[in-house]
């Protein structure tokens, strides 16, 4: 299903941002291109969530594109690694996490809706920063 114009502006802005946004901040960004409730942009994300082009971040309360669209689509399960100093977030798709969980959930019969597996800490990036 092709995107709507709101969609595709909030998938746009968040590819620019390059970093996870909340729906507020995406707001203020899109308020120059006419956008004026959040319910629009709260609807564009849903839609771009359900569609596996972008994921909430639930620790953040904040959205990013996603980096392994294939892989994602395709049962694999994410994991975000969030930098708590910088920020930078590394998705990580991996099918054997995939299986492992997948085996889990079919054993216990679980009805899965959705997952987000969230890993907080510091960046190698800003460990070196620190070390020095
Ligand atoms: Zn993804
Ligand atoms: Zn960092």
């Amino acid at each position: 299903m092709p995107l709507t114009d709101n969609q595709q502006r909030v998938l746009t802005t968040l590819q620019q941002a390059q970093r996870p946004l909340s729906a507020y901040a995406l707001l203020d960004i899109l308020r120059a291109q006419g956008l004026r409730a959040p319910a629009q942009v709260y609807r564009a994300l849903e839609r771009l969530v359900q569609q596996g082009l972008v994921h909430r971040l639930e620790t953040l309360n904040a959205y990013v594109t996603c980096n392994h669209p294939r892989d994602c689509r395709n049962g694999g399960v994410t994991a975000f690694a969030i930098c708590d100093s910088c920020g930078h977030i590394d998705e990580i798709v991996d099918i054997d996490l995939g299986n492992c969980l997948g085996r889990w959930v079919k054993h216990s019969a679980f009805a899965m809706r959705d997952s987000t597996i969230e890993l907080r800490g510091t960046c190698a990036g800003c460990q070196r920063a620190s070390a020095n």
